[in-house]
């Protein structure tokens, strides 16, 4: 058993001092004391719960920095980018795929997650051939999840359509693609996957998109789905124009009349919704996977938090495209987001409350929903998915409480972040990942053969 002494940890109650924590052999929390002598347990200057990050593609973060080109015709959109993804996806090999996934869910570790929901979709081998194991790729991100010690949420991607018109898939799409029937056996072949993976890895369902999926594929998977559903929605105008020509309702709407969204559900992105749709699917209690970094470097749009919150909206924050894998700066540029639209400050905050506080205790409860995991709080009975900030760190000194998650997430960055537990795993010791040095050798690896054969 491990005892951690904290000089000061954030309770579902609020904060106490000096705190003793168990963490059991299992992973989870055990007895919390407060008002503790430390004795001989780990001294740690903060402790906080480790939120999930609810959405990542993680293939997509070797492509991190080059696509910030403009294409050569008129405003640029997802052009560049796409482009750079398709010829990706020409080149990745399963190791590839493995390699990267390491490298992600150690930088998410760094940052502070806990856990990671992964929305997978590569499925196939170049060219759009199923692998023999239907799972192949799957099976490298749970290797990639043992590797780094991660939780994992499997997210298997069901992705049938190249549009809402259901065209075939372009070929940059083939190797993405599942009828229904081979999707189910797909998610069979996923669960086996994850098998070998600790008792606190979960599986889901992630219908890609009202794009790719049949509405009548959509409404069987949302009555049938074991765990969380995962599903991209209202993230651009023109997928917003797309869906509403097709179907006669704007994409919010749609799911609202057709699938009865509620607290299985993480809907991804949601930049694009009227205020009444906004209050209407707060109000199912869903929630909404913002990834802010993401959304600003596609130029999606802005989501609308202030009234999403105050509707008793549900968030969780993922990292997407994995441009940049940051958990303040997530935080950070969703507020600022908030600020630059309304020309005010503290937009997300309660009245009289810190900001940096509403935020990180939003994306902690919800991002376990989101992922099905029992954690985001430190209490007896949950996992034990914790961060320590770094309390020699001369920008935490004198600061108290709220002013200490303030000053990550507004004044610092992840850099403040010592130790990270995931399911009791202390995976993140002083700052850096006990595979760190493999980890990014690996990667760095990978991606000068990628970048040399693209
Ligand atoms: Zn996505």
């Amino acid at each position: 058993m491990t005892i951690l002494h904290a000089d000061s940890a954030l309770l579902p109650e609020g904060w106490a001092r000096d705190v003793r924590v168990e963490i059991t052999p299992s992973g989870h929390i055990g007895h919390i004391a407060t008002d503790a002598a430390p004795g001989t347990a780990m001294r740690v200057a903060t402790l906080l719960p480790a939120p999930a990050n609810v959405h990542s593609h993680a293939f997509q973060r070797a492509m991190a920095g080059l696509s910030e080109t403009r294409g050569p015709q008129g405003r640029d959109s997802f052009w560049t980018w796409r482009q750079l993804m398709f010829r990706f996806l020409d080149q990745l090999t399963v190791e590839d795929i493995r390699a990267i996934t390491a490298m992600v869910q150690m930088e998410m570790l760094e940052a502070g997650y806990a856990a990671s929901g992964e929305f997978h979709y590569l499925h196939h081998q170049p060219g759009g051939t199923p692998y023999d194991n239907l799972a192949e790729t799957a099976v490298a991100i749970c290797e990639a999840a043992q590797m780094t010690g991660i939780g994992l949420t499997l997210l298997p991607v069901h992705y049938q359509f190249g549009g809402v018109d259901q065209r075939p898939l372009a070929p940059g799409q083939i190797r993405f693609g599942t009828t229904p029937d081979q999707f189910l056996k797909l998610l069979e072949a996923s669960q086996k996957a994850a098998a070998p993976l600790p008792a606190d890895t979960a599986i889901g369902v992630a219908p890609h998109s009202l794009r790719a999926v049949a509405p009548d594929t959509l409404r069987e998977i949302a009555k049938t789905a074991q765990g969380p559903v995962h599903m991209h929605l209202a993230e651009q105008v023109p997928e917003v124009d797309e869906v509403e020509a097709a179907y006669g309702a704007r994409p919010v709407t749609w799911m609202l009349e057709n699938c009865t969204p509620d607290a299985r559900w993480c809907l991804i992105h949601c930049t694009q919704m009227t205020p009444e749709e906004t209050q209407l699917l707060a109000a199912t209690g869903a929630v909404a996977g913002l990834c802010p970094i993401t959304e600003a470097s596609l130029g999606d749009g802005i989501f609308d938090g202030a009234r999403w919150l105050e509707s008793g909206g549900r968030i969780g924050v993922g990292s997407d495209s994995n441009i940049r894998i940051a958990l303040s700066e997530e935080l950070r540029q969703l507020e600022y987001s908030q600020r630059l639209r309304d020309r005010g400050r503290a937009i997300l905050a309660k009245p009289g409350g810190s900001t940096g506080r509403r935020l990180f205790d939003a994306v902690c409860a919800g991002g376990a929903q989101a992922v099905a995991r029992n954690s985001g709080r430190i209490a007896t009975g949950a996992l034990a998915d914790l961060i320590a900030l770094d309390g020699s760190a001369p920008d935490l000194a004198g600061r108290s409480e709220d002013q200490v998650l303030d000053t990550w997430v507004f004044a610092r960055d992840d850099r403040l972040v010592s130790d990270v537990w995931s399911a009791g795993r202390h995976m993140v010791q002083q700052g850096r990942h006990k595979q760190h040095e493999a980890i990014s050798a690996a990667f760095g690896k990978t991606l000068a053969r990628l970048s040399s054969a693209i």
